[in-house]
């Protein structure tokens, strides 16, 4: 029986993990499947305070985890499958194990949404990417396609020009929604052309990419360029199927919770993307953890 299990290993779930752990709760983190979760995914970090030189997202996550070890969080590398909130102590069922627990954190956060087109999810792996940091090695020299106008997007394309020749951004509209500091280096660089009003409708290719089929949303006029590899960032989805018929959550799936992090169900809380749609920053993801974390110190208290 654990007093907290925290879901979730990203920036919001392993600071959860150090505040429970410094209150003595001796927090236990299933991991989930990937550890660190989207920053650990990310090239260069360099919004978050105290790394005046930035650092990147795999080197966070380190950091972040050895701090919360040090205070005896343990961290499992399981993944949560089905959660019984109906009854307390709550249940959970993992991949490895089944777990018991007085209150839960869940910072499963979100992950990348997918295009949706035909190709896209043949593709994946060979060519079709959500991930510039794991991939980008791969495309030495080639020429890419990324989707999207966002941070994300310009982000790691302007780290994907360290490898590719070529990277062209493909972008719905005409003016991008990323922030004027990322624009002007997107802008500035001469391995960067952007597609402008343009949607990619599938991704061709037997076993590797090679080309995309482009449609501009305005003429309706497609076009097919040649292209070795497609990054895409075009936003997100939270994490939060499992919870459904147990926690209230918004039409797209966000968790409601009131302003301390308390879901509909007294003892779970939730920190991070899996309610957050609208910051989605890794100090604020942080913030949330170490919200949701001395709520739950309250919330054990209550029950003793
Ligand atoms: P985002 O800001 O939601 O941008 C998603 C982009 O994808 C938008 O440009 C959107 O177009 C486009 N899009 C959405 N659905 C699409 C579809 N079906 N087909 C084609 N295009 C589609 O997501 P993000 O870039 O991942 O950023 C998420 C958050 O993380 C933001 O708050 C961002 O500021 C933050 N972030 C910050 C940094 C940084 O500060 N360095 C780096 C990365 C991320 P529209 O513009 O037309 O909606």
């Amino acid at each position: 029986m654990e007093n907290v299990i925290i879901l979730g290993s990203g920036p919001a779930g392993l600071t959860a993990a150090l505040y429970t752990a410094r209150a003595n709760l001796d927090p236990l983190v299933v991991a989930g499947p990937d550890l660190g979760g989207q920053i650990a995914t990310t090239t260069d970090v360099e919004n978050f305070p105290g790394f005046p030189e930035g650092l990147t997202g795999p080197e966070l996550t380190e950091l972040m985890q050895k701090q919360a070890e040090r205070f005896g969080a343990r961290v499992e590398l399981d993944s949560i499958v089905s959660v019984d909130f109906k009854q307390h102590p709550f249940r959970l069922k993992g991949n490895m194990a089944e777990y018991e627990a007085q209150a839960v954190i869940i910072a499963t956060g979100a992950s990348p949404r997918k295009l949706g087109v035909p190709g896209e999810k043949e593709l994946i792996g060979r060519g079709v990417s959500y991930c510039a940091t794991c991939d980008g090695f791969f495309f030495k020299n080639k020429e890419l396609m990324i989707v999207g106008g966002g941070d994300s997007a310009l982000q790691e394309g302007l780290f994907l020009t360290k490898f590719a020749s070529k990277v062209q951004v493909v972008h719905r509209r005409d003016s991008l929604r990323a922030g004027p500091v990322l624009q002007e280096r997107a802008r500035k660089n001469e391995k960067i052309s952007f597609i402008w009003n343009s949607v990619i409708t599938e991704v061709q290719g037997e076993g590797a990419v090679k080309a995309v089929r482009l449609k501009n949303v305005q003429t309706g006029q497609e076009t097919v360029k040649p292209a070795d590899g497609v990054f895409v960032y075009v936003g997100h989805i939270p994490n939060t199927g499992m919870f459904k018929s147990q926690l209230a959550m918004d039409e797209e799936g966000y968790l409601i919770v009131d302003s301390k992090l308390h879901t509909s169900l007294p003892g779970v809380f939730a920190a991070g993307e899996a309610h957050d749609r609208w910051f989605r920053q890794a100090i604020v993801s942080a913030g949330y953890g170490c919200m949701a974390a001395m709520e739950t110190e309250k919330y054990l208290a209550s029950l003793e």
